[in-house]
C-alpha cells in the first residue's frame, strides 16, 4: 500500500529519524577501553527521567517482562506474601509471573476500566499489623484499558501504615510519557522498555532499582543468573556488562534521553497530556463512544481504549483499519477483546499525525456501519490542538 503505515498501536512507538540514525551503527566493542565514557554517563542521565537520584537504573537485553522477573527475582523469595491488584491485561501478566514464582499473591480483582483501588489496599495495609506484605505490585498505566493509576496515593497509604512493603511500580507504558517520580514515591523497583516511551526498537528492559530493593538482593532467595543485579552492579560500576550488551540500543538510548531531557520532561509530559485529550475529545464528543476508562480520573495520556457500540467487533474496526486504511490500531485484548480498539498516543508524535489516524478511523466506523458523523472527531480534535497550540508552546 503507498505511503507509511500509521502506527499507532501502544508501543512499539514510532522511532524519530535521528534517533533510527544513532541505532543504525556498525557493532562496535564493548570492550573497548573508551566504552565507560559513554555507559557512565548514560547510566546517570537515564535517573533523570525515572526522577531518582538514589536510585540505579540496570539495562538488561529483554523487554519490560524481562524487567519484570529481574525485579522480582533479585528481591524476593517463594512464600513472600505481596499485594496487587488486576484490572487489565499486562496487571493480569503481572499477578501470572508472580504466581509461576510461588509468591503468596493477594489480588485485588477490580473492574476493567478502573485502577489501583488506593483504598482497599490502605485498608489491606492497615490490617497487616505483622508487615507480612512484602511488596506491593502496581501498574501505573493499564496499557489494554487505558488507565493510569495514582502511584503517590499508593505511597501514602503505605506510609499512613507504617508498613516496610517495597513499592513495585510497571512503568513500562508510562516512563517518559506521564510523569513518574521514583524517590517522591518512595517506589523500590521500577520497570520499563525501550519501545514505548523511549521511542526505540524492543530489546531493553529498563530498570530502576531503589537502595532498599538493592539491599534485599541479599536476603532474596529466587534463582536467577541472566538478571542477577549483582553482575550488573559489579560491571556497570566499571561501565561494562556481565554479557554483550546492545550497544546499538544503547547509543539510541542515548539520543532517546538526550531527545527527552532536550524538550524537557515537564515539556514532554504536557505534549502527551494535549495529544491524549484531542483523542478522548474526539470520541466522546465527536463520535458519541465511550472509552473503557471509567472515570477522568483514569484517563491515561499514552493510550486510549474506545469501547465500539453494541453488536459491532471491535476486532473487525482493527483489521479494516489496517487492511483499508494502512492503520495500526490495538486490539482489545483478553477480557475486552471484541469490545475495545484502542489508540496510542505516545512517542514522538504531533497534532497532525493523530488528526490523520482519527480521520482513518472514523472512516472505518463509518465503513462498518457504526453510526459516527463525518468529520465529527477530527473537528473535535483540530478545535482543542488549535486553541490549545499557544500554551503548548508557551511552555515548551
Ligand atoms: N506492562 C505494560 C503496562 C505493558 O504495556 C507491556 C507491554 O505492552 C508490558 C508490561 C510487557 O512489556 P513487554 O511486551 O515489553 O515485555
Amino acid at each position: 500500500m503507498a505511503g507509511r503505515n500509521a502506527l499507532f498501536i501502544p508501543g512499539p512507538t514510532n522511532i524519530p529519524d535521528h534517533i533510527r540514525s544513532a541505532v543504525d551503527l556498525s557493532m562496535e566493542d564493548m570492550r573497548a577501553p573508551d566504552f565507560p565514557e559513554f555507559t557512565l554517563p548514560l547510566f546517570q542521565d537515564l535517573k533523570k527521567i525515572f526522577k531518582t537520584e538514589t536510585g540505579q537504573v540496570f539495562l538488561f537485553p529483554g523487554s519490560g517482562t524481562g524487567g519484570w522477573e529481574a525485579a522480582i527475582t533479585n528481591t524476593l523469595s517463594p512464600g513472600d506474601k505481596v499485594l496487587i491488584s488486576r484490572f487489565g491485561q499486562f496487571s493480569h501478566l503481572w499477578v501470572d509471573m508472580l504466581e509461576r514464582f510461588k509468591l503468596d499473591v493477594d489480588c485485588i480483582d477490580v473492574e476493567w476500566g478502573e485502577g489501583v483501588p488506593v483504598e482497599e489496599f490502605a485498608k489491606r495495609l492497615e490490617a497487616d499489623t505483622n508487615k507480612e506484605i512484602k511488596a506491593v505490585f502496581a501498574c501505573h498505566n493499564e496499557t489494554a484499558t487505558g488507565v493510569t493509576s495514582d502511584i503517590a496515593g499508593i505511597r501514602k497509604a503505605l506510609d499512613a501504615a507504617d508498613h516496610p512493603a517495597m513499592l513495585y511500580v510497571d512503568g513500562v507504558s508510562s516512563i517518559a510519557s506521564i510523569d513518574f517520580c521514583m524517590d517522591e514515591w518512595g517506589v523500590d523497583l521500577a520497570v520499563s522498555g525501550s519501545q514505548k516511551g523511549f521511542m526505540l526498537p524492543t530489546g531493553l528492559a529498563i530498570v530502576a532499582v531503589s537502595q532498599k530493593a538493592l539491599e534485599a538482593r541479599h536476603t532474596a532467595q529466587h534463582t536467577r543468573c541472566f538478571f542477577d543485579f549483582e553482575d550488573m552492579i559489579k560491571t556497570n560500576a566499571q561501565g561494562y556488562f556481565p554479557y554483550t550488551p546492545a550497544t546499538t540500543l544503547l547509543r539510541g538510548l542515548r539520543a532517546s534521553v538526550d531527545t527527552l531531557l532536550g524538550e524537557g520532561l515537564d515539556n514532554v509530559f504536557a505534549r502527551h497530556n494535549r495529544m491524549a485529550e484531542g483523542v478522548r475529545r474526539a470520541v466522546t464528543e465527536g463520535w458519541g463512544l465511550d472509552l473503557c476508562a471509567k472515570e477522568p480520573k483514569w484517563y491515561s495520556d499514552t493510550v486510549s481504549a474506545i469501547c465500539v457500540p453494541e453488536g459491532f467487533d471491535s476486532a473487525e474496526v482493527v483489521r479494516h483499519a489496517y487492511y483499508e486504511y494502512n492503520i495500526s490500531l490495538g486490539v482489545g485484548l483478553s477480557k475486552v477483546a471484541g469490545k475495545v480498539f484502542r489508540i496510542g498516543h505516545l512517542g514522538s508524535l504531533n497534532e497532525t499525525m493523530l488528526l490523520g489516524v482519527l480521520g482513518g478511523v472514523e472512516m472505518t466506523l463509518r465503513d462498518l456501519g457504526i453510526p459516527v458523523e463525518a468529520g465529527s472527531g477530527v473537528a473535535q480534535a483540530v478545535d482543542y490542538y488549535r486553541t490549545t497550540r499557544g500554551q503548548a508552546l508557551a511552555a515548551a
